[in-house]
C-alpha cells in the first residue's frame, strides 16, 4: 500500500494550484459572498482543463479519474473556496450521471455547454413529500403520443435558480421500477420557477413547477427501472460533497493556524496556550483521517462509480469533521473568525450544509449499519399483519 501520490497526480496538483494562485487569488472573498453562479471562473476552468476531468476524452472530457477531480477540488479550494462550487458542479454529481447514462444524441446535445463553462446541470430529486425517502417522489410522467407529460414539484435543489438543464427524477409507474429520469431544459412550455430562497450557507434555491411539461421521448435519460443506476450515479456527487467538506475544513485550519502563530495576547502568540495547540492536535488528526476515507473511496472508484459503502463512511466522517474544524478553526480566531472578513465563517457555512445535503448524516449511518450487518433495514413502518388488518 502506497500512501505516496504518483508523480503524475503530484504535477497536475502542482498545476491546479499554480492555476489557482494566477487567476483566483484575489477576489476569493468578494466571490464567497456573491450567490450568483461564477461563469467567468467556469470559462476559466473550461479552458484549464478543469471540466469534465471525469468524463470520457470522446465524450469531449479529460479521461481523468475520479481522484484527479478530488485533487483538484481540494487545491482550488486553498485558494478560492467558493470557486470549488464550479469543479463540483463541473465533474460531480448531475454532470457525471448524465455523462454515463446519456445517448450519444443527448450528450452531443449538452456536454459541449456543459464543458465549456457556459451552462449549468442540476439534478432535481427532492419533493416538497420526498426528502430523505426519495423513492417516495411524486413527480409523474405520463405518456402522450410519442413523448411524456411532467407533473409535479421539486425544491430545494443546488443551481436551481440558473440551472439551464435538470436531470429530472420522475415516476413512470408506481414502485421502484416505476422511477426514471428526463432532462428538462429552460424555457420549456409548462416549467416555471418560484421567488429564490437563500441558505444559510449563501446559495440560493427556487422552487421548480412542472405543469403538464411535454418532453419527447428522446429527452428520457433513464426510463423506468432506472432508479438503482441514477444513485450509483448519485455516489459520485456525494464524493464531491465530501471533497468540498474536508477541503474548506484545510481551509479555515490553515488561516486558522497562521493566525495563531502570529496574533498575540498576554505577550506571548496564542499558538503557546496549551488549550488552542490540543485543538490544532484535533483538527490534524480529524483532516489526515477524512482525507484518507475520501482518497480511498475516490481511489477504489477509479474511473468507475464508488462504492456506496465506502462513500458512505467518507462523507459522514468528513461532513462532520468539516463542520467540527471550522467551527474550531472560528474559536482560534475569536470575533474576526465570526466576521464575514475572514473566509473561515463562509467554510462553516457551507460546511454545515452538506451535512444534509446529498443524503443526511443519519442516511449515511443507516447505509453503512446495513453494510456492518450485511442486510437492508427497511426504514418504512412494518406492515400490519393481514389478520390484524381485517379487525
Ligand atoms: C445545500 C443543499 C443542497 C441541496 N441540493 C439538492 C440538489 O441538488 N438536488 C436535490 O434533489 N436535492 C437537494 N437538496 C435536498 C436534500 O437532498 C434534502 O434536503 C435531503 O435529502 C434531506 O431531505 P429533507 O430536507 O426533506 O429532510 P427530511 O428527509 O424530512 O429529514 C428530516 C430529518 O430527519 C432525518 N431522517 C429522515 N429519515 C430518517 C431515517 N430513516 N433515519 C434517521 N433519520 C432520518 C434526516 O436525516 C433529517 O435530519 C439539497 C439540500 C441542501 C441543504
Amino acid at each position: 500500500m502506497d500512501f505516496q501520490l504518483p508523480e503524475e497526480q503530484k504535477l497536475f496538483q502542482e498545476s491546479v494550484r499554480g492555476f489557482a494562485e494566477r487567476h483566483l487569488s484575489s477576489g476569493a472573498l468578494k466571490r464567497a459572498h456573491n450567490h450568483e453562479y461564477p461563469y467567468d471562473v467556469a470559462k476559466l476552468m473550461s479552458e484549464q482543463g478543469l471540466l469534465g476531468i471525469t468524463i470520457k476524452e470522446e465524450d469531449g472530457g479529460i479521461g481523468g479519474t475520479l481522484l484527479d477531480a478530488v485533487l483538484a477540488i481540494e487545491q482550488i479550494s486553498q485558494v478560492c473556496p467558493r470557486s470549488a462550487d464550479v469543479i463540483q458542479a463541473g465533474n460531480f454529481g448531475a454532470i457525471r450521471t448524465f455523462a454515463e447514462y446519456a445517448t450519444p444524441e443527448q450528450k452531443e446535445e449538452y456536454l459541449p455547454g456543459l464543458l465549456a463553462g457556459e451552462k449549468v446541470v442540476a439534478v432535481g430529486m427532492t419533493e416538497p413529500t420526498a426528502g430523505s425517502a426519495t423513492t417516495d417522489l411524486q413527480t409523474t410522467a405520463t405518456p402522450d403520443g410519442d413523448g411524456f407529460r411532467i407533473n409535479g414539484e421539486k425544491v430545494f435543489i443546488g443551481n436551481s435558480e440558473y440551472a439551464d438543464v435538470i436531470v429530472l427524477y420522475v415516476r413512470f409507474g408506481p414502485g421502484l421500477g416505476g422511477i426514471g429520469s428526463v432532462l428538462i431544459e429552460n424555457g420549456m412550455e409548462g416549467y416555471t420557477k418560484g421567488a429564490p430562497t437563500p441558505y444559510l450557507n449563501g446559495e440560493r434555491w427556487v422552487s421548480m413547477f412542472f405543469d403538464n411539461v411535454y418532453v419527447p421521448k428522446e429527452r428520457v435519460l433513464l426510463g423506468p427501472g432506472g432508479f438503482k443506476k441514477q444513485i450509483n450515479g448519485f455516489n459520485a456527487e456525494r464524493i464531491g460533497n465530501t471533497a468540498r467538506s474536508i477541503s474548506l475544513a484545510r481551509h479555515a485550519y490553515r488561516l486558522a493556524r497562521d493566525y495563531a502563530l502570529d496574533r498575540e495576547q498576554f505577550g506571548r502568540p496564542i499558538c503557546e496556550f496549551q488549550g488552542l495547540q490540543w485543538k490544532f492536535a484535533d483538527m490534524k488528526v480529524k483532516l489526515d483521517a477524512g482525507q484518507l476515507l475520501l482518497y480511498r473511496a475516490a481511489t477504489n472508484a477509479d474511473r468507475g462509480l464508488p462504492d456506496p459503502q465506502e462513500t458512505s463512511i467518507a462523507k459522514l466522517f468528513c461532513n462532520q469533521a468539516g463542520f467540527e474544524i471550522c467551527n474550531e478553526a472560528m474559536q482560534v480566531m475569536g470575533a474576526l473568525g465570526f466576521s464575514q472578513d475572514s473566509l473561515v465563517e463562509y467554510c462553516l457555512r457551507r460546511c454545515r450544509g452538506w451535512m444534509i445535503a446529498g443524503g443526511s448524516l443519519e442516511m449515511m449511518r443507516n447505509r453503512i449499519a446495513e453494510g456492518v450487518f450485511e442486510r437492508r433495514f427497511s426504514q418504512r413502518p412494518p406492515r400490519v399483519a393481514t389478520a390484524e388488518a381485517a379487525e
